[in-house]
């Protein structure tokens, strides 16, 4: 289905970019794999999708390098000649309440999860435009939309995710890109292992659907926006959150 198909996906070492980026690659598309410090994790995600038969390459980055994104597009310009998908999933938490929290982890929350965006997107939609085709899905967060106590800097970034996509979506519609959002509610990764117990108990009740999503949640909602039938939707957030927010 994205024979031929280029995607490049961020934060593609671990967790939910893992599985975007297997799901991509198990519909024909050749991903790049970006990751920032799990080397190992990386190559073992290019490893398993080439064991089945895919393509993937490895791009080690840090998103919130403004430079560094410019010089990743172009080595794939070089490399493949087009980029097709761009799913923007690179995300960190640092929580703390906010009468607490430092400058220094505010900025930091801000420049990767929102910054980081901004920068991929910017030199991925001129190619796109060049293309007049190109499909853009950037990870926001249920939290970007109902807020959530102790994390001020990434509800303000994944808020801020949601401006950029629909603003993103306006400017480059007209020539055959959309750009959509994917709200994850509560999902079993490395970023929610850290939780107490009680806490997951918490926000297990919070969910109607009853329990933590998985990554291949995520990616199916990814594999749908960048799919032929998804061509007409643009400017959208679509949850993922078993219902937590609605
Ligand atoms: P995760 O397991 O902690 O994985 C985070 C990924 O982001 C890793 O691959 C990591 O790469 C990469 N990353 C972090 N900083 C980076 C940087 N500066 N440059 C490039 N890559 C960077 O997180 P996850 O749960 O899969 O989350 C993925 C996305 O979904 C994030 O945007 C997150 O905010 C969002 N989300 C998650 C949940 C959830 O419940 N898990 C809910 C809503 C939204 P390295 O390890 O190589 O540095």
């Amino acid at each position: 289905m994205l024979e031929g198909k280029v995607a490049l996906v961020t934060g593609a070492s671990r967790g939910i970019g893992s599985e975007i980026a297997k799901k991509l690659a198990s519909q024909g598309a050749a991903v790049i794999l970006n990751f920032n410090g799990s080397k190992e994790r990386a190559e073992e995600v290019k490893e398993e999708i080439e064991a089945s038969g895919g393509t993937a390459a490895l791009c080690q980055l840090d998103v919130s390098n403004y430079g560094a994104c410019e010089k990743c597009m172009q080595d794939i310009i070089r490399e493949y000649g087009h980029l097709d998908i761009l799913v923007n999933n690179a995300g960190i938490t640092k929580d703390g309440l906010l009468m607490k929290m430092s400058e220094e982890d505010f900025d930091r929350v801000i420049q990767i999860n929102l910054k980081g965006a901004f920068h991929t997107i910017r030199f991925a939609s001129r190619q796109m435009l060049k293309q007049k085709s190109g499909r853009i899905i950037n990870i926001s967060s249920v939290v970007g939309i109902a807020g959530n106590a102790g994390q001020a800097n990434y509800a303000a970034a994944k808020a801020g995710i949601i401006g950029l996509t629909k603003t993103a979506a306006k400017e480059l519609a007209s020539r055959g890109i959309t750009v959509n959002a994917i709200a994850p509610g509560f999902i079993d990764t490395d970023m929610t292992a850290g939780l107490p117990d009680k806490v997951k108990e918490a926000a297990a009740a919070q969910i109607p659907l009853g329990t933590f999503g998985k990554p291949a949640d995520v990616a199916a909602a990814v594999s749908f926006l960048v799919s032929e039938d998804a061509g007409y939707i643009t400017g959208q957030v679509l949850h993922v959150d078993g219902g937590m927010v609605m």
